[in-house]
């Protein structure tokens, strides 16, 4: 049967086989649950525009890459865990996606609470054997709803709040009225700290003063770009600028949520059949308000972009079967596992229309195999007309268990992927589209980064692995990794 012979229902996805399921013992409760979250309001809907959030460390990511790339950052994306802060982030350079038919730019944050697993069991450094971590949801459906639209109601007050100061300041990242917006010790303090100073003949590649004198290169010349656009009147208040569906002002950044669609009675639960915005359905003659009445399609209202991970993508799977019924525009993870016609035949069944911006392609191959498989991918793709932007996920092909059994990444291998990942693009023709991250800005009590990836200008080793390990579920890269990724794509760019 091919997959996108039947009719399509919220739970026709139930008659395929579900991978990376969780078995709940007792289906009864189970059904309680999803009655309770089909009960409660949207957390978004389709025609909604502006949903930002706060965050410094993607704030000050988003800023380098505008800077290098001169293009705009489209997509953020954060997930934090129920019990510990998680943080994850993907940007999108230049693509646009369709929410809903139109050209938007499309953040994400608040939602991803459920993680597949390649093993059900995983082995605690002391040796012991236990389940591994399936992630809050599986058995707090309904607190996740509730986690999430705190999420972005709360930190979306927040963001709002830093990208004003951003834009309306006249050196807007040194004021120190910026600080308050990370978290109380930043270490944006110090890339910033005037105290520090920056000595013309030092020499010494003390990696934290290079991180300062970069960011502060950065932030003079964003100064003098807003200093210029005050002087012409396209400063913010003053002019709006024309964006996806609509007009908005400099200092307004979109910011839309996303996560994995991964436990599907919970992704189900929350899609609904809502009426497509007035500018974007087609065809114009049933238009809503025409006599045909209302055009309506069916949106997963959890989050506004989805993606069907790496291990649920079975052509004739429940995932698969789920996403092509849904409105939002999705994300597809593509691994070295993934075969070139196998892939097209996947988008074919998603998108069979060939829609432009419903679909991201996120690949996460690992340093040492992205030669072996983005060339063949990139090509199959063009060959079958499927319009996708290409995202880059350098974290979870590069995954590796370090010699005191803690799970940990490699800046060096996060950094080759990427840059592979940029190159192959370019050799066949292709345009990395974005790049999607895990990392974190926490700090501990006296002001420290976590300790989870190895490397970076920092040079984290093995040993201090150990330090500041904190997460539950994968290896995040800290605030200076992050940065030193950031200032990698922004030179990238420049060139
Ligand atoms: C993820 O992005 O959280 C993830 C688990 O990715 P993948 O499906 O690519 O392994």
């Amino acid at each position: 049967m091919s997959a996108a012979s039947s009719e399509w229902s919220r739970n026709s996805w139930k008659s395929r086989p579900v991978a990376q399921d969780v078995e709940y013992p007792d289906q009864e409760k189970l059904s309680k649950v999803l009655s309770k979250l089909e009960a409660l309001p949207p957390l978004v809907t389709p025609s909604e525009e502006n949903i930002s959030s706060k965050i410094g460390l993607i704030l000050s990511f988003s800023l380098i890459l505008i800077w290098g790339a001169r293009l705009p950052v489209v997509r953020g994306n954060s997930h934090s865990s129920m019990s510990s802060s998680f943080f994850e982030v993907i940007f999108h350079f230049s693509c646009t996606h369709s929410l809903s038919g139109m050209s938007v730019r499309i953040g994400r944050i608040a939602g991803q609470y459920a993680k597949p697993r390649s093993s059900s069991y995983e082995k605690l450094p002391d040796g012991r054997e236990v389940l591994s971590f399936r992630g809050d949801n599986v058995n707090g459906q309904v607190q996740r709803v509730f986690y999430s639209g705190m999420n972005v109601y709360l930190t979306g007050f927040l963001f709002f709040v830093s990208i004003s100061l951003l834009f309306t300041t006249s050196i807007p990242v040194l004021d120190p009225g910026f600080l308050p917006l990370q978290k109380p010790k930043c270490q944006l303090k110090i890339l910033l700290d005037l105290d520090v100073g920056l000595d013309p003949n030092d020499r010494t590649p003390d990696p934290e003063r290079l991180l300062k004198r970069e960011f502060e290169t950065i932030v003079d010349g964003l100064s003098d770009a807003l200093d210029f656009s005050r002087t012409i009147g396209a400063d913010a208040g003053s002019h709006s600028y024309e964006r996806g569906g609509g007009r908005g002002t400099l200092g307004e950044v979109d910011f839309y949520t996303s996560h994995e669609g991964l436990m599907l009675g919970y992704e189900s639960a929350l899609t609904r059949e809502l009426p497509v915005p007035a500018s974007v359905a087609q065809p114009a003659s049933s238009a809503p308000g025409s006599a045909a009445g209302p055009i309506k399609a069916y949106y997963n209202t959890g989050a506004h972009f989805l993606w069907i991970g790496d291990r649920t993508r079975q052509l004739t799977g429940a995932h698969v079967e789920y996403f092509r019924g849904i409105r939002n525009p999705i994300g597809i993870k593509v691994g070295p596992s993934m075969k070139d016609d196998e892939l097209v035949r996947v988008l074919d069944v998603v998108n069979p229309d060939k829609d432009a911006g419903r679909i991201t392609l996120i690949t996460r191959y690992g340093a040492s195999k992205i030669d072996d498989h983005l060339p063949g991918h990139i090509r199959a793709v063009q060959q079958s007309g499927h319009p996708v932007a290409w995202i880059c996920d350098p974290m979870h092909g590069n995954t590796q268990t370090s010699s005191s059994g803690l799970k940990t990444r490699h800046f060096n291998n996060i950094i080759s992927e990427l840059t592979s990942s940029l190159r192959i693009h370019t050799e066949c023709g292709s345009r990395l589209g974005g790049v999607s991250l895990e990392f974190t800005g926490e700090l501990n009590d006296e002001g420290y980064s976590v300790t989870e990836c190895l490397g970076g200008s920092m040079e984290l080793s093995e040993e201090q692995l150990g330090l500041r390990y904190q997460s539950f579920c994968d290896p995040r890269l800290n605030f200076e990794q992050s940065l030193d990724i950031a200032f990698l794509m922004s030179n990238h760019f420049k060139k």
